[in-house]
C-alpha cells in the first residue's frame, strides 16, 4: 500500500489523516469463564460477577449458559454485561454449573448469532460451548462439513469445534474422547469451556497461546477464567493454569486431567502481558502487573531521555510509565486522563469536529505537563493516528518536549490467532522505519523496547511466548486462506 521512497512529509500525514479515529489499538480478544458449583444453584450469578472482572477483554456481547436437569438454560445478547443481564434474566437462570463468556470481534460479524456461549442439541443431548481464540484452519473444516451437507448457523469458529465434537461424540465413549478427536482436527489457538448438563470442561490449545486458569473457592467449586481476575471477583483461589493441550473435566466426583498433544514449547500470547490482560492478573504464574513495571524499567536502560516527567497513556501504558520513572529517577505525573464514559453509543463527530472527540476521550492536565519535557509511554503503537493526537494534546497543553517511549517491540506482522490485525498495511511500523514514525507522531524522540528485553519482562513465568507479530516467525504454520483475527 505504501512505498517509503516515494513518499513525502506532507503524503505521510495525509495517510495519518485518511486513517483517523479508526481504533488504533490491537483489540482485545474474548474472555471465557466457567463454575461448577458445589453448593446451591445460582452458578449464572458467578458468572455475571466473571464476567465483569473479564469485560476488558470484550465489549461487543455478553452471555451465559446453564444446567437444569438435562437440559441447558441460556441468555446472550449484543451488548455490556450489565446491559445483557438483569436481576430478572440471571434468577431464571438456575443451575449449579454455568459458563459465561464476553466478546470481541472482527471478521466474524458482530450480530447476536455470533454471541456466545453457543449451545447446540446433538444425539447425545446438550453443548455449550465459549471460546477465545481463532483457528487458521476453521474455513477448511467449515468447506468440508459444508460439502457434506452440514448447515452452519453462524460464522464464528466456535461453532466449527461443536460440530466436530458433536460428531465424533457418536464413536467415542465419551465427551473427553470426542474433544480429543476434536482437538486433532483443529489448529489454532483457543482457550475453551464447555458445559454439559452435568459436567463443565476446560480445554486449552496445545501451543497455549490464549490464558486459561483453575480456581476454587471456600466450599471446593471449581471455576475456570481467562484471567485470575475474574476468580478474584468470585472469591475463588488460583490453583494452576491448565496446561497447553490439557482437558480438565469438573463433575460431581471431582475434576480429571487428560493431558493431550503437547507440543515443546508453549507460546503464550505476549501480549497479554504487555495489554491485554488487567495488571491485578496472573497468566502462567507470572504477574502482568509485575511484566509492565519490569518493562518500564528495561525501556529506561534501553532508550535514556532527559526529562522532567514521566507519563502513561492510560490505561495500558500506566504501569510501564511507573517503571521507568523507577529505573531513570525522572518524577512520575499522572499527565493523561481518560473520559471513562465514552462507550459504543457515542456518535462520531463529523470530519472537522475529530480534534475535539480526542479531547472529550482524553485530556492532558496542563498543570502537571506544562513547562515540562514529557516522556509520554504507551504500550505499542498501530497505526499511529491515536500517537499523533496526543502528542499534540500534550504540546497544546504548555509541555515543551515529548519523548514517546514504547513498552513493546515495533508491530509489524499480522496476528491469525485471534488479535484484530490482520493486514500489514494497518501497521505504520510494518512500511516505515522508526525515524519516520517520530516524525509523523511529532514526538521529539521516539524508542520502542527490543525484542529481547520484552521477552524477559514477564520474569516468573516458566512457559514461552508468541511474538510473531514482531518477528513474522508464526508458531502454527497459517494456511493462505486462514481466517482473519477474530474472536470465537
Ligand atoms: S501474533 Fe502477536 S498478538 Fe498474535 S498471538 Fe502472537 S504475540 Fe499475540
Amino acid at each position: 500500500m505504501f512505498n517509503k521512497e516515494k513518499q513525502s512529509k506532507a503524503d505521510l500525514n495525509h495517510y495519518m489523516l485518511d486513517d483517523d479515529y479508526r481504533d488504533d489499538k490491537l483489540n482485545e480478544e474474548c474472555g471465557v469463564f466457567g463454575i461448577f458449583k458445589r453448593e446451591g444453584k445460582d452458578a449464572a450469578l458467578a458468572a455475571y460477577y466473571a464476567l465483569y472482572a473479564l469485560q476488558h477483554r470484550g465489549q461487543e456481547s455478553a452471555g451465559i449458559a446453564v444446567n437444569e436437569n438435562e437440559n441447558l438454560l441460556y441468555h446472550k445478547d449484543m451488548g455490556l454485561v450489565p446491559e445483557v443481564f438483569h436481576e430478572r434474566t440471571l434468577e431464571k437462570l438456575e443451575g449449579n454449573i454455568a459458563i459465561g463468556h464476553v466478546r470481541y470481534s472482527t471478521a466474524g460479524e458482530s450480530i447476536r448469532e455470533n454471541a456466545q456461549p453457543m449451545v447446540i442439541k446433538y444425539r447425545n443431548g446438550k453443548l455449550a460451548l465459549a471460546h477465545n481464540g481463532n483457528l487458521v484452519n476453521a474455513n477448511q473444516i467449515r468447506n468440508r462439513l459444508e460439502e457434506e451437507g452440514l448447515i452452519f448457523q453462524s460464522t464464528i469458529d466456535s461453532e466449527v469445534i461443536l460440530n466436530l465434537i458433536s460428531r465424533h461424540r457418536v464413536s467415542s465413549a465419551g465427551i473427553e474422547e470426542a474433544i480429543e478427536k476434536m482437538m486433532g482436527d483443529i489448529k489454532g489457538s483457543y482457550a475453551l469451556v464447555i458445559l454439559t448438563p452435568r459436567r463443565l470442561v476446560g480445554v486449552r490449545d496445545p501451543l497455549g497461546i490464549r490464558p486459561l486458569c483453575l480456581g476454587i473457592t471456600e466450599d471446593g467449586s471449581h471455576v475456570l477464567a481467562s484471567e485470575t481476575c475474574a476468580l478474584d471477583a468470585v472469591g475463588a483461589k488460583y490453583l494452576r493454569d491448565i496446561e497447553p493441550g490439557e482437558i480438565v473435566l469438573i463433575s460431581q466426583d471431582g475434576i480429571n486431567s487428560i493431558q493431550t498433544q503437547k507440543l515443546d514449547h508453549s507460546k503464550l500470547c505476549i501480549f497479554e502481558h504487555i495489554y491485554f490482560a488487567r495488571p491485578d492478573s496472573y497468566i502462567d504464574g507470572a504477574s502482568v502487573y509485575s511484566a509492565r513495571i519490569e518493562a518500564g524499567k528495561r525501556l529506561a536502560m534501553e532508550h535514556p531521555v532527559d526529562a522532567d516527567l514521566v507519563i502513561g497513556v492510560p490505561d495500558s501504558g500506566l504501569t510501564a510509565a511507573l517503571g521507568f520513572s523507577m529505573e531513570s529517577g525522572i518524577p512520575y505525573g499522572m499527565g493523561l486522563l481518560k473520559n471513562r464514559y465514552v462507550g459504543r453509543t457515542f456518535i462520531q463527530p463529523e470530519q472537522g469536529q475529530r480534534e475535539k472527540f480526542v479531547k472529550i476521550k482524553l485530556n492532558a492536565i496542563r498543570d502537571v505537563v506544562e513547562g515540562k519535557r514529557v516522556v509520554m509511554i504507551d504500550d505499542s503503537i498501530v497505526r499511529g493516528t491515536t500517537s499523533r493526537r496526543i502528542v499534540q494534546i500534550l504540546k497544546d497543553a504548555g509541555a515543551t518536549e515529548v519523548h514517546m517511549r514504547v513498552s513493546s517491540s515495533p508491530v509489524k506482522f499480522p496476528c491469525f490467532y485471534g488479535i484484530d490485525i490482520s493486514t500489514k498495511s494497518q501497521l505504520v511500523a510494518a512500511e516505515y522505519s522508526i525515524d519516520d514514525i517520530k516524525g509523523m507522531i511529532g514526538a521529539d524522540s521516539l524508542g520502542y523496547l527490543s525484542l529481547e528485553g520484552l521477552l524477559k519482562t514477564p520474569l516468573e513465568s516458566k512457559c514461552g511466548f508468541c511474538s510473531a507479530c514482531f518477528t513474522g516467525d508464526y508458531p502454527l504454520e497459517v494456511p493462505d486462506d486462514a481466517n482473519e483475527s477474530s474472536c470465537g
